[in-house]
């Protein structure tokens, strides 16, 4: 199935349970103090049949890309359809490029991908509600798991464009020693077909 089968919907419209959870068009603060409003547009997804079967871009399935565990909501873990923000079409986008560049497969871990800001970790204080965000564990047979391969791979990606950020290696705050993170912002997507009038 491809991308563009995708329903689009309007998170405003969710029944108020999913909107209490996915907070759609709300303002975050992030831990730097910045506000950001969370995304309003979301993609359906119907089963986890359906999300292996949905390739954003070659190499990509939306199911690698919202995989969470039960640090999610329970509604949001167990209950389709799942709702996934539009721009996570841009950020498989950005990984199809990086896994051009790198030549090999790029594996993202368990909740690395999209989070709900209902998530426990972050609470839609992270780029990854945003669904612009992608924690990679693994490239190849290289787990990137050392300052060596975490540099290696994140001056790559860092690379494809002014847009990638990728955090630094260490263990101090905002640095990540056991995988490799890269973002392309508090980026929002309206499709097309969707208005923002209210
Ligand atoms: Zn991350």
């Amino acid at each position: 199935m491809r991308a563009e089968t995708f329903r689009a919907i309007d998170g405003l419209d969710l029944a108020p349970e999913h909107r209490a959870l996915l907070q759609p068009g709300e303002a975050k603060q992030d831990s730097h103090g910045n506000v950001h409003h969370l995304p309003r547009f979301f993609y359906e997804i119907a089963s986890w049949d359906e999300a292996r079967d949905i390739r954003l871009t070659p190499h990509f399935t939306v199911a690698e890309l919202m995989m969470v565990d039960c640090r999610e909501a329970d509604v949001l873990l167990r209950e389709f359809p799942h709702y996934v923000p539009c721009a996570i079409l841009l950020l498989a986008r950005f990984l199809e490029d990086f896994r051009r560049e790198v030549d090999g497969p790029v594996f993202v871990s368990a909740n690395g991908g999209y989070r709900s800001p209902a998530h426990q970790i972050g609470e839609g204080k992270s780029v990854h509600a945003w669904a612009t965000a992608a924690d990679i564990y693994r490239i190849g047979d290289t787990f990137l798991d050392d300052a060596k391969s975490i540099e290696r791979y994140g001056a790559i990606a860092a690379s494809l464009s002014p847009a990638v950020f990728v955090r630094t290696f260490g263990s101090g705050l905002g640095q990540t020693d056991d995988h490799l993170h890269l973002d392309i912002g508090f980026v929002t997507l309206t499709p097309r077909g969707c208005g923002e009038a209210h």
